[in-house]
Formats: structure tokens, sequence, C-alpha cells
């Protein structure tokens, strides 16, 4: 069975608790308190009385919780459009940290609050369409890949930094090879264009030797010339990135329940702290997530400026507070309907977890006489 309470409900459909406890007081409900827990069927039946579909966290037979199955491509199509989430790779020194540098320091937020960007692991930008790309703080291959072998396919789009004066060089094989490997479509930023040393078609030529096929050579791999120093091109290569996330037409539900990626997790002087990536569903104050082994009911929610936000949405990047212990970067976190629920399935993992290491200590014994005998 599943189950969500009457705050949670009501904050899915919108609606004041207050104002919600006394429609279901309407409908026959009686002594109905926020923490109320509704069964899937009554949900069920109040959601469609305010026209909405009830999402319900899969739940799996092991009585934990698992994301949303994927909808059908005619629901998908129907759902708004969300901020395509971008890494940044590239050979050292070619300007990933620059380029990250000047689109944070040039973007609205930034300015907004002064420039103060907090690191979060994370920062979302707003184009001049209105639109939002998501960067994700962390250039570098290592974290990239150490999700992608948890199997969070974080990254929708890689923009590969080649320095037009250096061409390619082995990170930038590597960081295709990574890309590739993810089915993560490339765009390639041609950086140091202010150099006079910048050989910009051999990068092209040279890109093309590594399965790289550009659009001026016949392919479908989009370049932009920029540079991290002087800030030439950046809004380019922002509408190369706002471009192939229309076509991939990333989309997501905000109205489902909260799915997410923990990108860090950190313990300050508040307490313990994650950033967490959303997917899926609208994080708000008072939500309960799980992630891994750990829970919290959001006390405040911060954006990369350090400002403190009501909610967000797919796409964006936020920090979060309240954990019982630190998240780890790369677990899933997941909308619980109660802490109750929450703090039962924390349990549930960490006893898998126990079983899972008592498994490998009892194999490693029996290894270790194996070898003796
Ligand atoms: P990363 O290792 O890829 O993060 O590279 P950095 O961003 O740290 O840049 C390496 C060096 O290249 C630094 O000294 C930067 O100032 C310089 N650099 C980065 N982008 C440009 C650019 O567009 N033009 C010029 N002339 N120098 C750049
Ligand atoms: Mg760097």
């Amino acid at each position: 069975p599943e189950y969500i309470s009457v705050a949670n409900l009501a904050s899915v459909l919108k609606m004041r608790v207050e104002d919600f406890v006394k429609k279901l007081e309407d409908l026959g409900f009686e002594d109905v308190q926020n923490d109320h827990i509704l069964n899937a069927e009554h949900a069920g039946l109040i959601a469609q009385e305010y026209n909405f579909e009830p999402i319900i966290q899969a739940k799996g037979e092991d009585g934990d919780i698992y994301a949303a199955p994927a909808r059908s491509p005619e629901d998908y199509a129907k759902l708004p459009p969300r901020p395509p989430v971008v890494t940044i790779m590239g050979h050292v020194d070619h300007g990933k940290t620059t380029i990250l540098d000047y689109i944070r320091k040039s973007s609205v937020a930034a300015t907004e609050f002064g420039g103060i960007t907090q690191h979060i692991g994370a920062f979302s930008v707003p184009l001049v369409s209105g639109k939002k790309i998501t960067f994700l703080d962390t250039p570098g291959h290592a974290a990239f890949e150490t999700m992608r072998a948890r199997g969070a396919n974080v990254t929708d789009i890689v923009v590969l930094v080649v320095a037009a004066d250096d061409s390619v060089m082995p990170q930038t094989i590597e960081a295709i090879k990574h890309a590739q490997a993810a089915k993560v479509p490339i765009i390639v930023a041609i950086n140091k264009i202010d150099k006079e040393q910048a050989h910009p078609d051999r990068v092209k030529q040279d890109l093309g030797r590594h399965g790289v096929e550009v659009e001026e050579y016949g392919g479908d791999v989009q370049t932009v010339l920029v540079s991290g120093k002087t800030g030439q091109g950046i809004p380019d290569l922002e509408e190369a990135i706002s471009l192939q996330s229309e076509v991939l037409d990333h989309r997501a539900d905000p109205e489902a329940n909260v799915e997410g990626w923990v990108l860090e997790g950190t313990t300050k002087k508040s307490g313990k702290v994650a950033t967490v990536l959303v997917r899926n569903g609208t994080l708000r104050q008072g939500d309960i997530l799980v992630a891994g082994t750990t829970w919290t009911r959001v006390r405040a929610l911060r954006n990369e400026a350090g400002a403190a936000v009501k909610e967000i949405g797919p796409g964006m990047p936020v920090e979060v507070d309240g954990w019982r212990e630190q998240p780890i970067a790369g677990d899933e976190a997941l909308q619980a309907s109660s802490e109750q629920q929450a703090a039962q399935i924390a349990d549930l993992r960490t006893e898998k977890l126990e079983r899972l290491q008592m498994a490998k200590d009892m194999e490693a014994i029996n290894e270790t006489r194996r070898l003796e005998a």
C-alpha cells in the first residue's frame, strides 16, 4: 500500500493545509490532522476531485522507495521543459574553471545577490530568453565517473573545453570517451580564442580524428569559439546549450513527488547540508527527503547565492539542510510521505548495507581459509 500525509497532499494540490483539511471534513473524513495519513485509494480519490492524477513514489516489495517509473512518450510530451544540466570537461589548463567563473559572475543571479556566490557544487544561470541552464560546478572526470558508476545520469550535456592554442590533448580524449560511454551529447567550446596562437580549425580537424564530428565537417556536434578570459562567445555557448536542450526535449513534472541527486554533502556549523539537484517534482520547505541511509524534513532551502528560497523545481540545484547524517554524493534523494516512513526506509537501508557488508566479510574469511588450506 501507498500512503501520503494530508499536509503533503495539500502541498501537491497547492492548497493551504487548513483549507484542505476543511475540504476533507466536508468530504466526510473525520478528525483530520496535518500529519493524518491517507492511503493510496483515498488520496487517489481526493486528487481526482481536484483533477489531479495521483503520482505515487514507486514502492518496492522490499519496503524501500524508488523513483517513479518512466512515463509514456505521450505523457512526457505534455510536461513543461526543464533546464538542462551541463558538465564542463576538458584537458587541464584548457580553461574549464575560467569559463565557469565567467558564466557564474556574469549571471543575473550573481549580480542580484551581490555576486557572493557560495560553493554548492552547482549553479543555475538565467538566459536572456528566460530559459535556464544548470552547470555542475565539479569540473573533472572523477565526480562525473563516480556519479555514473552509481547509475546517476546527472548530466544532460557535456561541454568539452579545448584550448585553441593547444588543441586535443590526452584528457580531451578521455573526456570524449566518458561522454560517449555515458551517451551524453557534446558541445565543443574552443577556448582561448583571444590568443594569437589560436587555431580553431586545427581543433575541429583533430576532434574529427577522435570521433567528434563537428557541424562544419558534416557532423552534428556544435562548436562555439569562446574566451573565458574576455567573455567573448560565452552567450553563444549558452545559446548552443539551450538549443541542444530543446532538441533533446528535456522535460520534467513539477507536480510529481520529488526526485533528485545528492551532488555534495557537507557538515556546517548549522548542521548537515547537501546540494540536491532536483530531477522531478518541486522541493519545498517541510518536505521530507530520504537519501541513502539518511533523511531530512527540509527546514530551509538555499540557492547558490546563499539566499533562502521557498521552493525549487526540476533541473535546479539547491542546498538542503536538516539531515540526520551527512548525505553522500551520488545518492538519490526521494520524497517520503512522513518522517516515520523516512526513518523506516533509512533503517531498512542501513540493515541492507550491514547484511551486504557481513556477506563480504564472510567471503573474505572463506577466501583466506581457502588460501591457507
Ligand atoms: P582548467 O584547468 O581547465 O580549469 O583551466 P583554468 O581555467 O584554470 O585556466 C588555465 C589557465 O588558462 C589560466 O591561467 C587562465 O587564466 C588561462 N585561460 C583560461 N581561459 C583563457 C582564455 O580564454 N584566454 C586566455 N588568454 N587565457 C585563458
Ligand atoms: Mg580548473
